[in-house]
C-alpha cells in the first residue's frame, strides 16, 4: 500500500500543490510512480477552468479505476471543490477533498494506508505549497482564491475567497527552495496580485522581502491582473532587482465593450499604458525586449465579427505581445455569461482561434527576431534532449545548446 501516482491538470498553482503533498508522502517512505504503471493509490488534481476540464478529469478517474479496481482513489483540486457529490458518485473514488480541505490530504492518506476510517474531514483556510522535483525553478504558491467576480469564471467558487498566510510563513518556504539548490522561483496565487487581503500586507512588501532571499537568483511572476500591477512596483522592478523582464498579465478582450461585460477592473487604455509603461522602464537600445505572454478569452457572448477584429487589431498594433495565450469561451454553469442568450457558435470561436494562433506564431518569430545578438543570462535545465540541454533566459526565450553537465542549474551568459 505504499506505491502511489500523482496526477495534475491544470493551472501551476495545482502542480504546486501537488508536488508538496507528493514530497510530504514521500518522507512518509511512499514510492512514487508514473500512473500509467498502476499504483495502489492514487492522488488526482483536478482541474475545472472549462467544460473539457471536468469531463477530462471524469475520464482520468474512471480509467485509474477500471485498470486498478483495487486501488484507493483520492481527488481534489477546483472540480472536486464545484461538483463534490458529481465525482464521489464515480465508480471507486475514496474521497473528495474540496478548497478548504487540502490539508487534511496527507494525514488521509496515511490513515487509509494504515486501514482506519479516512473522510472526516476539517478544514484549513491556506494550503501553502511549492514545487520541487525540477533542480532549476519553483513554482511558490503565495495566495489562493479571488474575490473578483468575473461574469465567465468559477474560480472564485472553486477556489474561495482571497487569502494568504503572512510574509514571515512565505518567506521560509523561499528558503527551503533556496537550500535544495533551485535558483528561479514563480510566484504563484488564482489572483497573486491581490496577495496581503487576510494579513494586511501588500503584494509590493511580498516581492520586496522575497527579493533578499539569499540563493534565490531570479523571480518570475506566473500572472498578476493589469490594475494590481503599480508603476511603483514596475519602477522597483526595474531597479536592478532580481525580477526578471517578463510579465504575464490578462487582458482578455481587447474591446471595451466586452471587458465592461466581463466584469473585468480596467479599460484598454489603462492596459496600453501599463505594456508601454513598463516597456520604457525597462528596455534600453540593443539591450533583450520584454516578454509579455498576454491571455485572451474569444467568443465570450456577444463577441461579434466586429468586436473580436477590435481585439485582433489591439494585439497586433498596440501590445505586440512576445505570446499569447488563447482560451476559447467555455459556458460554465453558475456564471452570469452562462446565462446570456447571444452565446457564439463553437464554428466560429474555432475560426477566431486559429486567427490568433496565426497572430501569436508571427508576433513570437518577431519578438525573437528582436532579441537576435543581444546578451542575455540562461538558467540551464537537466534534461538531456538528444545531446542538447535548454533553458530561459530573463526574458523567457527558450535556447538550446549542446548537452555540458557543468551548466546544469548554473546561470550562464550567452548571446541570442
Ligand atoms: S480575476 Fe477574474 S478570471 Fe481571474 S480568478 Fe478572479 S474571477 Fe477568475
Amino acid at each position: 500500500m505504499r506505491r502511489i501516482a500523482f496526477i495534475t491538470l491544470g493551472c501551476k498553482l495545482n502542480y504546486a500543490e501537488t508536488s508538496t503533498y507528493e514530497r510530504e508522502l514521500l518522507k512518509e517512505g511512499f514510492e512514487a510512480v508514473p500512473w500509467s504503471k498502476g499504483a495502489d493509490i492514487f492522488l488526482v488534481n483536478t482541474c475545472t477552468v472549462t467544460e473539457h476540464s471536468d469531463k477530462k478529469s471524469r475520464n482520468i478517474i474512471r480509467k485509474l479505476h477500471r485498470q486498478n479496481p483495487e486501488a484507493l482513489i483520492f481527488v481534489t483540486g477546483c472540480y472536486a471543490q464545484l461538483k463534490k457529490a458529481e465525482i464521489e458518485a464515480i465508480d471507486g473514488v475514496t474521497c473528495v477533498f474540496g478548497a478548504t480541505e487540502k490539508s487534511r490530504i496527507v494525514p488521509t492518506i496515511l490513515s487509509s494506508v494504515r486501514g482506519e476510517e479516512c473522510c472526516g474531514l476539517g478544514t484549513s483556510t491556506f494550503f501553502p505549497a511549492y514545487s520541487s522535483g525540477e533542480r532549476t525553478r519553483s513554482f511558490l504558491k503565495v495566495q489562493d482564491g479571488c474575490d473578483y467576480k468575473c461574469h465567465y469564471c468559477t474560480v472564485p467558487y472553486a477556489r474561495g475567497e482571497s487569502r494568504n498566510i503572512p510574509i514571515a510563513g512565505i518567506i521560509p518556504q523561499a528558503e527551503a527552495i533556496a537550500a535544495e539548490g533551485i535558483k528561479e522561483i514563480v510566484i504563484t496565487g488564482v489572483n497573486t496580485g491581490d496577495f496581503g487581503k487576510t494579513t494586511g500586507e501588500t503584494f509590493f512588501e511580498l516581492i520586496r522581502e522575497l527579493n533578499d532571499v539569499e540563493g534565490i537568483e531570479r523571480y518570475r511572476i506566473s500572472s498578476i491582473e493589469p490594475n494590481l500591477l503599480t508603476e511603483e512596483m514596475i519602477d522597483w522592478i526595474t531597479s536592478g532587482t532580481k525580477f526578471l523582464p517578463h510579465y504575464h498579465i490578462p487582458l482578455q478582450s481587447g474591446c471595451d465593450t466586452i471587458l465592461k461585460e466581463m466584469g473585468r477592473r480596467y479599460d484598454t487604455a489603462a492596459f496600453a499604458d501599463k505594456i508601454r509603461y513598463i516597456r520604457e522602464k525597462t528596455e534600453v537600445p540593443g539591450g533583450p525586449k520584454v516578454f509579455f505572454g498576454i491571455d485572451v478569452i474569444v467568443g465570450f457572448p456577444g463577441e461579434t465579427d466586429e468586436l473580436f477584429m477590435e481585439t485582433y487589431n489591439f494585439l497586433r498594433d498596440v501590445i505586440r505581445p512576445a505570446f499569447i495565450h488563447i482560451f476559447p469561451y467555455s459556458r460554465r454553469a453558475g456564471t452570469p455569461a452562462a446565462e446570456r442568450k447571444d452565446q457564439v457558435q463553437d464554428c466560429i470561436k474555432t475560426k477566431r482561434v486559429q486567427m490568433l494562433e496565426d497572430l501569436c506564431v508571427s508576433l513570437h518569430k518577431g519578438f525573437i527576431e528582436a532579441n537576435k545578438g543581444v546578451a542575455e543570462k540562461v538558467l540551464f535545465e537537466s534534461t538531456d534532449k538528444k545531446g542538447q540541454m535548454e533553458g530561459y533566459t530573463g526574458n523567457y526565450i527558450r535556447v538550446s545548446r549542446p548537452y555540458d553537465p557543468e551548466l546544469i542549474g548554473k546561470i550562464t551568459d550567452v548571446i541570442i
